[in-house]
């Protein structure tokens, strides 16, 4: 049975063949990228063993694709949760253990009703447990510790974390363009 066109989503990248993001993985719908296609936007790099048909033309899905004009990432990432959750790399920054995101929370390291700004340099990832012992404590009153002094990332290291987080589906045509150029493990 054919795969339907839905779940043949293109994996978009940068006119310097390095995907847009890399989590969330940059990916674009096929409707998207057809009309990418049709705009002369962006070079079909691979393809799905899957047509689409229309009255006035077919062709193979792209699964692979790379647009034509660079685009060039802001230096400074947006002050999102997602983002604070990228940088700590999804771990609670008090115990360090890895937690899905619904269990994930922020803590304020200055407790807002000390004055702590809700800001790159003052909010961190925190599990539920340590964000409810440390309360509206300062560190040194609950004896909590950082494993990471919160800082304001640039979006060169975001995209560095997030290539620690693999894609839960990878099409066997996107396999290069997403570990070509990851260092090699000695083994
Ligand atoms: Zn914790």
């Amino acid at each position: 049975m054919l795969p339907s066109p839905e779940s043949c989503p293109a994996l978009v990248l940068n006119a310097d063949f390095r995907p847009l993001s890399y989590f969330p993985l940059s990916l674009w719908s096929w409707q998207d990228t057809v009309k990418a296609v049709f705009l002369d936007r962006v070079t079909i790099l691979s393809e799905y063993d899957r047509v689409v048909r229309s009255p006035s033309f077919e062709m193979f899905l792209p699964s692979v694709i790379a647009l034509k004009e660079y685009v060039s990432p802001s230096r400074h990432p947006a002050f999102t949760r997602f983002n604070v959750f990228l940088r700590d790399s999804f771990r609670c920054q008090y115990c360090f253990t890895p937690h899905i995101t619904h269990e994930l929370t922020f803590d304020h390291v200055i407790p807002k009703s000390k004055g702590g700004t809700t800001s790159w340099t003052n909010v961190v990832t925190a599990c539920g447990e340590c964000n409810l012992h440390k309360g509206s404590h300062l560190l040194h009153e609950c004896g909590m510790n950082l494993r990471r002094k919160p800082w304001r990332p640039t979006s060169h290291e975001l995209q560095e974390s997030g290539r620690a987080f693999p894609p839960n589906y990878l099409h066997e045509s996107w396999r290069d363009f997403l570990y070509w150029d990851t260092e090699l493990e000695a083994s």
